[in-house]
């Protein structure tokens, strides 16, 4: 096979300067009033957890979306995108609302729409996108977009909510409602937050139990991989995801019954110490011990994070290897959302010398990721390389992903 394709990140400067390409040669060779940028993320444990009231923890990449922007006066939104060069996008803000846009743009003058159904004063604009974050590759282009606008229009309109993480959390969810009533993708928040609320060194831990503020929710942890050693590869499995949205459902569904049938608002009421007890109490009701092995999942894949987050803020990411790969177990075995594609890189990357790998996302193809020691990442690399070409399978993306700053101007 091939040698490895690696997806490399741009330097904030490097990214501007496209970005301010992109933007001039679009716009009659103007300047924009600034350029903004917001990454990609990836969660490091903590899996199909957040609609089941439990804890998770993503991390901002190095990849990120830059957007170029300039103010207009008359409500006017154009935009376009090196990524999607045949679709430039306009529409007037007034126009936008739940049903009326459609096509990329969507998640754009989302943001805009949500801050203004917020109370801002929010004014049109000229825009330009440049991203090195891959889409659909479970690594969240579409937040990175969404959350990248939500700090220009931020900084052009001084609403000053990217100054603080208070503020933050009022991006996130003009992003999020931007994501759901606009563009129409049901997502929970996870993606917005980590794009919006990361910092560079840290994960955030996400809680996702109800009746905590926004900002009560999200809680910076140290992570720093390079002081043990070690680098965070992520894997693009390039794996087609068709089944996603009905298994995804399907699986939400697993869980809201298995609740009601304990008569508990959500999963996360189960201590872990009680789950053989709700297990007891479903078998009746769960002949072929599906909803079972659903709930095992839920409820030990939050004391897996709460644990993976107790390692890594006394700094022993050496040893959260186990807890990821026991994540990956329980989400192949119980959970039953992973694929050919994130089994063969969970399983080569061990056998060649990561401390722990798992899948990440929502399965069904997406990423993987790997702990990895910095003299090993080649190797590991290589092997899975090796073994997409030997199955006959389409050839990955490699990732190198030192924990990252969030959202912010450049
Ligand atoms: P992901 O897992 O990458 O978030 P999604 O399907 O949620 O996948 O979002 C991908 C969509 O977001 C793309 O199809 C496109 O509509 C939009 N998008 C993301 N980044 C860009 C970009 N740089 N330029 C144009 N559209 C983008
Ligand atoms: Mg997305």
């Amino acid at each position: 096979p091939s040698t490895p394709q690696w997806l490399e990140s741009w330097t904030p400067a490097g990214g501007a300067r496209r970005v301010r390409t992109v933007f001039s040669d679009a716009f009659d060779g103007d300047a924009p009033d600034g350029v903004w940028f917001a990454p990609g993320r990836v969660n490091l444990i903590g899996e199909h957890t957040d609609y089941n009231a439990g804890l998770c923890l993503p991390t901002a990449l190095p990849h990120r979306t830059y957007v170029a922007l300039r103010a207009r006066e008359d409500g006017v939104v154009r935009l376009v995108s090196a990524q999607t060069p045949d679709e430039p996008w306009e529409a007037r803000l007034s126009d936008v609302a739940p049903g009326s846009v459609s096509g990329w743009g969507a998640y754009v003058s989302g943001v805009a729409w949500a801050l203004a159904e917020a109370g801002h004063k929010v004014r049109g604009f000229d825009a330009a996108v440049d991203s090195c974050v891959p889409f659909g590759a479970g690594l969240s282009s579409s937040a990175s977009l969404e959350a990248a606008f939500a700090v220009a229009i931020d900084g052009v309109d001084g609403l000053g909510l990217a100054a603080t993480d208070a503020g933050r959390t009022e991006l996130v969810d003009a992003c999020r409602r931007a994501e759901n009533e606009i563009a129409g993708a049901p997502t929970g928040g996870l993606d917005q937050s980590a794009s919006l609320r990361c910092a560079e060194g840290r994960a955030l831990l996400l809680d996702f139990r109800p009746g905590l503020s926004a900002l009560e929710s999200g809680r910076p942890v140290s992570f720093d991989p390079a002081a043990a050693g070690l680098e965070l590869l992520v894997v693009d499995t390039h794996a087609p995801h068709s089944h996603v949205d009905g298994e995804y459902g399907a699986r939400r569904a697993d869980c809201e019954r298995a609740a009601d049938l304990l008569g508990l608002e959500n999963l996360r009421e189960i201590e872990p110490d009680g789950l053989d007890a709700a297990l007891a109490e479903l078998a009746p009701h769960d002949a072929e011990g599906i909803l079972a092995r659903r709930v095992r999942h839920v409820v030990t894949e939050t004391e897996r994070t709460a644990r993976f987050v107790d390692l890594v803020s006394r700094g022993l990411v050496a040893e959260v290897g186990p807890l990821m790969t026991a994540s990956h177990a329980s989400l192949r075995y119980d959970y039953e959302v992973s694929c050919r594609e994130l089994d063969l890189v969970v399983d080569t990357a061990m056998a060649a010398g990561a401390v722990g790998a798992r899948m990440t996302g929502g399965g069904f193809g997406g990423s993987a990721i790997a702990l990895v020691p910095r003299d090993d990442v080649e190797r590991v690399a290589n092997a899975v390389n090796r073994a997409f070409a030997e199955a006959g399978l389409t050839a990955p993306a490699f990732l190198a992903a030192p924990p990252s700053a969030g959202a912010g101007a450049v």
